[in-house]
């Protein structure tokens, strides 16, 4: 199967590196696929932090990246946004990178994140939503600062008609001393509220592998996304034509590959090992 891949798509954390730490063999995989003619891009869902702040940490470990080497799932939603509801305006559930980064794009947002948080808001919330203030979407990110309010606000906007939109599913995000409520159980918060889900924009999304194929100008069976998560990486592949290669050193064990309905095309104990089965070819 490695023979017929062209563009290996590659998940940051638990594949390449385990929090401060670089997964052994890590290295010599990318000197791998560019021995053996191939090509890789980096691909992270996570959209809590700007490309810039991944891309220092490679980097720091010694691997020299570029942002053109980077994407993450806020380009993919940002190039969606921008092609599918020009001239809207959103309320974004994010961090100021994640603002930062809607607004450089040329995107309107109807709030900013303010640190100055209102405790007093809690007593006075409401659902009213007056008139002019209703944004076209709500897009639900990685929002480490959110609050009430926000989630109130969303909640409000989604139930008079604002479309329900998100950057990725990710349920936790994996820390060092254990996972962290991610996009996707934020946006299970509004589900539960709203009795509306979101459409999702990062892996395993159609469109993700839709921006990949873009930009090399490949057929999807040419590409092959590597990830340690089995809902996101693995199911970008799978689900859409292309391949997904399962490795060990992140979230997913032996008893979740057999639970899973999610099948990889391939599992390797860590990127080490397809270093080595690439080094056939
Ligand atoms: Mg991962």
């Amino acid at each position: 199967m490695l023979e017929h891949i062209d563009v290996f798509v590659l998940d940051l954390d638990g594949t390449i590196y385990l929090g401060d730490t670089l997964i052994d063999g890590a290295g010599a995989f990318l000197d791998a696929i560019r021995a053996a003619g191939k090509r890789y891009v980096f691909f992270t869902n996570n959209s809590s932090r700007s490309p810039h702040y991944c891309i220092e940490k490679l980097n720091r470990f010694g691997i020299a990246t570029t942002r053109d080497e980077f994407m993450t799932s806020v380009d993919v939603t940002i190039d969606c946004l921008k092609k599918e509801r020009p001239g809207q305006r959103f309320y974004l559930l994010g961090t100021p990178d994640l603002e930062e980064a809607f607004l450089q794009n040329g995107l309107t947002i109807t709030n900013r994140t303010t640190h100055d948080y209102d405790y007093a808001y809690g007593l006075t919330a409401c659902a009213e939503v007056r008139e002019g203030e209703l944004p076209d979407a709500v897009v639900a990110g990685f929002d480490k600062t959110l609050n009430y309010e926000k989630l109130e606000r969303a909640c409000a906007y989604i139930q008079k008609g604002a479309a329900f939109l998100a950057i990725h599913p990710d349920i936790t995000c994996p820390m060092e001393h254990g996972a962290i409520p991610d996009c996707g159980a934020i946006c299970a918060a509004i589900t539960a509220s709203t009795g509306m889900a979101p459409h999702y924009y990062g892996k395993p999304s159609v469109e993700t592998v839709a921006y990949i194929m873009r930009h090399f100008d490949i057929a999807p069976e040419r590409i092959a996304f590597v990830g340690d998560r089995l809902y996101t990486d693995i199911q970008a592949g799978v689900a859409n034509g292309s391949k997904g290669i399962l490795v060990l050193t992140g979230e997913t064990g032996e008893a979740e590959i057999a639970a899973a309905s999610v099948r990889p095309d391939a599992v390797f104990a860590s990127v080490k090992e397809i270093a080595e089965a690439l080094s056939d070819y």
